[in-house]
């Protein structure tokens, strides 16, 4: 029996007047990958920077492990476990695969300022953060591209780069904000195949808009249409619901 990494109940964001995430409610239980989906403006994004600390809610809880951090940073949640990627990526161009993940290891917190030389000096003499950079460029697949320079990589495995990024802070819970986007087929392959390697170990939450790779992954699909969650459950039981079809899925 896989056990729930985090509960999130009656989240609600307000912008003003606007909901941007209205009374949504997800569990994130180890060895399951939970797909949300749904049109621009849906709140999926909005969802994940509450899940991560990133916007406070307006109301609603959020469990991470025996945890409250409801009202946590992004950096306590982090330490507890929890690591995601961003849409617009946080990597150094100029330094090699190996560096933007040792220096991801270093900093649970990769958003804040942060002086990368100085990171990396301390980085070299830190053992655990040395190993924990290690095990993420292998379960990312990228130990033969360890000395490429990032900003030379292929948009592809700039992307694997990212979940490696993500993982040097060893989290337990991943939030993966449209791991596919702007990949081609073969691309798409590769990172559905890391991010089945990844399942056993993590629960995770993955934002996307690739059909095939959402029936590939899912073991439990969310539909979000402004800010409301329109169906949640089984992706077979959601392919079949009429009014998803009509309100997202177009078939
Ligand atoms: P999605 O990721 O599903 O495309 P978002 O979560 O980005 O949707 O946005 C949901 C809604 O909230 C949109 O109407 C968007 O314009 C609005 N929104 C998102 N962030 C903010 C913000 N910081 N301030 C005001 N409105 C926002
Ligand atoms: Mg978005």
């Amino acid at each position: 029996m896989s056990e729930v990494l985090l509960r999130a109940s009656h989240l609600t964001k307000r912008f003003g007047g606007l909901a941007a995430v209205n009374d949504v409610s997800v569990d994130l239980w180890r060895d399951r990958i939970h797909v949300v989906i749904g049109p621009n403006g849906a709140g999926k994004s909005t969802l994940t920077n509450l899940l991560s600390g990133d916007l406070p809610p307006t109301s609603g809880t959020i469990l991470l492990g025996e945890h409250d951090v409801t009202k946590s940073s992004p950096e306590q949640i982090s330490r507890r476990g929890l690591g995601r990627s961003y849409q617009k990526t946080n990597i150094f161009l100029p330094f090699t695969v190996w560096e933007n993940v040792r220096l991801a290891a270093q900093s649970r917190a990769p958003q804040q300022p942060w002086n990368p030389v100085r990171w990396l000096q301390d980085a070299s003499r830190d053992r655990s953060v040395n190993e924990r950079a290690e095990k993420a460029l292998e379960l990312a697949g990228l130990t033969a591209r360890r000395h490429f320079i990032a900003g030379a990589a292929s948009h592809g495995e700039q992307r694997q780069l990212e979940i490696a990024m993500t993982l040097a802070t060893d989290p337990q819970v991943l939030l993966l904000d449209e791991p596919l986007a702007g990949m081609g087929v073969a691309e798409a392959e590769r990172m559905v195949e890391l991010l089945l390697r990844l399942k056993p170990q993590h629960a995770m939450m993955l934002v996307e808009h690739d059909i095939d790779a959402i029936f590939a992954l899912a073991d439990h699909l969310t539909v979000m249409v402004n800010g409301t969650v329109i169906a949640s459950g089984e992706p077979a039981a959601i392919r079949a619901d009429r009014g998803v079809q009509a309100a997202y899925l177009g078939e």
